[in-house]
């Protein structure tokens, strides 16, 4: 029977249970924490649990078998609304606002309630959220928003007071390592293992690293920043470009895939600072800590730190989809200044 518990959030079910026992289960939601951690999973199958036409609602369990649940398993449910940031924009629109609002002002069409689960608030700009302010305010009777964002901070004071916040925490290495391998998606223990501490307790980031191809790409890249060729930034915008674009013809899935390399340069580099500390490097892999020795041997900790924080913050600029050609170029820009052999010389 399919439950509200995701794996790993035990604490937040908790704290949502005990409110919907006492009949206190709050009209607006903002779920933070990292990305790829199951926040959106389990928005939907609070969602299934609140729209569940069998169990109590205390007790937080759809029982997957009503026409209710049926249809929110289908993605075809006419009173749950699931929105977010269109993928080309750099924004969570007003119109996305204004349209949910609307929708949710009508009268339940299975006469159970409204609920509306709405993905990437931290791109919500001011105007959009003044649009959502009253119906956060005053939903109607017996309707439930779930907002999703990464932090807390990144929201207009206006919303989070109007929201129970819940906090999720990127999974536990070990319970990832299970989710991993009970899902196929790793193909044994070990390898299991492996992602689990490349993905940092990220259910989506260990699936994009579980490809073999991307895999291949990561090792490229990182041996080729500690090897003596040298980095070409120009040859290796291509590249990374060329390699996105495999993921297939969405732009979103693009984007990810650049945001997960990207992403693992900012550990990279995350690495190479710990070493110089002379702490053990957080990688498992013996093949990137061969790297982090080489690139904490060959650089200075200064240009370490500043290029984790620029990984960073083109992670940032592509989740906020801006130009990929331009974020990419810069990014590697700045990498191959600090890199060459020759500029060191
Ligand atoms: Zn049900």
């Amino acid at each position: 029977m399919p439950c509200v518990s995701v794996r790993g959030h035990d604490r937040a079910l908790a704290s949502l249970r005990s409110s919907a026992q006492s009949g206190r289960l709050p009209h607006a939601f903002l779920f933070v924490g990292p990305e790829g951690i199951g926040k959106r999973t389990f928005a939907l199958t609070l969602a299934q649990s609140l729209l569940c036409e069998r169990n109590a609602e205390g007790l937080l369990e759809p029982c997957g078998e009503c026409p209710g649940c049926v249809q929110v398993e289908a993605g075809s449910h006419p009173d749950l609304i699931v929105t977010g940031r269109p993928d080309d924009k750099q924004e969570l629109p007003i119109r996305v606002i204004r349209d949910l609002c609307a929708e949710f002002g009508l009268k339940p069409a299975r006469g159970v309630r409204k609920v509306a689960v709405v993905d990437d608030v931290d791109t919500m700009n001011d105007e959009a959220a003044n649009a959502f302010l009253k119906t956060l305010e005053e939903p109607p009777p017996g309707a439930v928003l779930i907002l999703i964002g990464t932090s807390a901070e990144q929201q207009l004071e206006t919303i989070v007071s109007r929201c129970q916040v819940v906090r999720f925490d990127p999974l536990p290495v070990d319970e990832l390592a299970g989710l991993l391998l009970e899902k196929g998606i790793a193909a044994d223990a070990d390898d299991a293992a492996k992602l689990a501490a490349l993905a940092e307790g990220s259910v989506s980031r260990a699936i994009g690293l579980a490809d073999p191809d991307l895999d291949r790409y990561r090792r490229d890249l990182i041996d080729g920043l500690a090897g003596e060729r040298g980095f070409d930034p120009a040859e290796q915008v291509q590249q990374l470009l060329a390699f996105s674009k495999k993921a297939g013809k969405e732009t979103g899935a693009q984007r990810r895939r650049a945001s997960l390399m990207v992403g693992e340069l900012a550990r990279l580099f995350r690495g190479v600072l710990w070493q110089t500390a002379g702490l053990e490097p957080p990688s498992a892999d013996p093949a990137d800590r061969r790297a982090i020795a080489v690139l904490a041997q060959r650089l200075e900790p200064e240009d370490v730190f500043i290029l984790a924080d620029r990984a960073l913050e083109a992670d940032f600029h592509l989740a906020r989809n801006l130009y990929m050609p331009l974020v990419l170029e810069s990014l590697f820009h700045d990498v191959a200044k600090v890199v060459n052999p020759k500029a060191r010389a």
